[in-house]
Order: C-alpha cells, then structure tokens, then sequence
C-alpha cells in the first residue's frame, strides 16, 4: 500500500512538474530563460529624443521609472533646450550626463539646474578650468546635487529596466587627467557608454574622435554593438572610424547639429561612410527632434519633420 500511495505521488509530482515546465530540454530552457530575463526586466516603452538644440548635443531618454539628459547643447542654444524639455513633459531630470565640459555640451547646464528638479549629475571626471565649467561646478555645490565621475565598466541604472554601459574615459586616463598641467583634449576625454534596454541598445559617444574610438574598439570588441548611434562628434570626419562602425555595426545614425552650422557637420566623408554601410541617418538641422521608441525588441524612428537623409 505504502508504495502504492509512493507511486502515486511520484506520477502526480511528475505532471507537476511537466504542467509548469520543468520537462522542457535544456535548449528551451535555456532559450526561454533568456526571453523572460528579457521581457520580465523591461517595462514598458523607452523613448530616446535627440532634441533639435542648434550645433551642440542634448538627448533625452524616458523610461518608464527615470528621465535622464546625455548633454545639455551650448549656452546660446537655451531657448532650444528649455523649449523641447518643456515639449516633452520634462520637469524633473533624474540624471544629467555630461559628456565632456566643452560649451555645445554643457552650455544648457545653467538652464536645466536653475529651471528643472536634478537629482543627479555625471561627468566625465576631468576638471576643466573653463569659465562655463567653473559655473557649472558652482552651481551644483549651491544646490547641493550629487555628482559623480563615470568610467569604463560603469553601469548606470536608469530604471525600467534600462542601463547604461560605460567603455570611457578609463580610470587610468581620469587619473592622468587629473594631474596639474595635463594637456587636455576635451572630445577624446567623452563619456562614450550604450543604453540597452532588452535586445535594443543605442550606443552614446559625445565627440569621442578616431582617437578615442580605437582602444574602446580594442578593450570592447563586438560588445560595443548597437542597434542605433548617436553619430560622434556632430558627425565630424575625425569620428566614426571604419573600425569604431566595424565594432558598432549600426543600422541607424543620428546626426546633432545646427543647419548651415560653421563647421559643415555633418562632414561628406562621414556621410558617405555611412551611406556605404546602409545607415538610415537622421540629422536634427533637417529632421528636427528625432525620436526612438522601442518595447526592447523592436524600435522605430520617427523624425519631426521629413524623412530619411
Ligand atoms: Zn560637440
């Protein structure tokens, strides 16, 4: 009898285990896992906007739980900057990322601290001893705001279940840059890291130039691939080596920069770059606020005004 009832159990713990999924083969498991991880982390839509802010970067990314701003665009681009954030709901920034401390990147900074709730504020850790920077870390000591230094290897979270992956500048480099009389090169010092969010990511690169793009192409490899990319740079010759887009492998670009700005961004060698990948590219002097939207497995991209470049 006792093995009876033994038998019983065991036929009964063994449809159990078939009915919630225990029977699948290793493959599915692990296949299934995979998905789940995936969907049961992200929630909701992530929306990336790279504002229409005049030569200069500013670009929001909403998550369903953060708000967060990679640049803030350059100081007489003000109007810009308040009149997009204000466009697109934003009242409080839950992190600001500043990727290097020249004018067309933390020129707004002044705006956003003095007209919207910052919680947070990242920088690339290299002092600067420019008169806009100087404000710009006044400002924050006044308001009593957190600050921090990003490195490589970083991951930031952004809530939602989205994450940004830090490649640059590496600690080594933020050590050197720190040292009295360091010859600084602002855009080879940008915080250049990818936002992922489930199978999308969007690689983010400041105006990181080919001298920078190259040791984070030989530290990161094909772990640097991303969906869409934020062009560096402004688009500029110096960027987006052959190697950097080897290692990216994008799909779609998008361009910041000003219409008829004095530096012919987005540069023609750039373009054609590009063009011989098959990018879509999106620049915001033509397109104007350029937004992503993905669920984490798909996304689309849809300009403000007319179509692919
Ligand atoms: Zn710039």
């Amino acid at each position: 009898m006792r093995k009876k009832i033994g038998l019983i159990l065991g036929v009964a713990l063994l449809l159990i285990a078939v009915l919630s999924g225990c029977g699948k083969t290793p493959e599915d498991s692990a296949a299934g896992n995979g998905s789940a991880v995936e969907s049961s982390t992200t929630a909701g839509n992530l929306v990336v906007k790279m504002l229409n802010v005049g030569q200069g970067d500013a670009i929001l990314i909403q998550t369903s739980e953060q708000t967060v701003l990679i640049d803030t665009s350059d100081i007489d681009e003000r109007d810009k900057l308040r009149r997009e954030l204000t466009k697109a709901g934003v009242k409080k920034i839950d992190k600001v990322i500043l990727t290097h401390p020249h004018a067309d990147h933390i020129g707004g900074m002044e705006v956003v601290l003095d007209e919207f709730e910052v919680k947070e504020v990242y920088d690339n850790g290299m002092p600067s001893t420019s008169k806009i920077y100087l404000n710009y870390m006044k400002k924050l000591k006044a308001k009593g705001i957190n600050h921090k230094a990003l490195k490589a290897g970083d991951v930031v979270d952004f809530g939602g279940g989205a994450s940004f992956h830090v490649y640059a500048p590496t600690e080594a480099h933020q050590q050197e840059g720190r040292q009295k009389g360091y010859k600084h090169d602002p855009n080879n010092e940008s915080v250049v890291g990818k936002l992922v969010f489930g199978e999308f990511a969007m690689m983010f690169t400041g105006d990181a130039e080919k001298k920078e793009e190259e040791p984070i192409v030989g530290g990161f490899g094909t772990d640097l691939k991303a969906q869409v990319l934020k062009a560096g740079h402004h688009g500029s010759k110096t960027s987006s080596s052959k190697e950097f887009l080897r290692a990216v492998q994008p799909e779609t670009a998008l361009i910041s920069c000003g219409a008829g700005n004095d530096y012919g961004h987005p540069h023609k060698e750039t373009m054609k770059k590009y063009k011989a990948l098959h990018l879509k590219i999106f620049e915001t002097d033509k397109n104007g606020t350029i937004t992503v939207s993905t669920d984490g497995k798909t996304y689309t991209v849809t300009p403000e005004q007319g179509g692919e470049q």
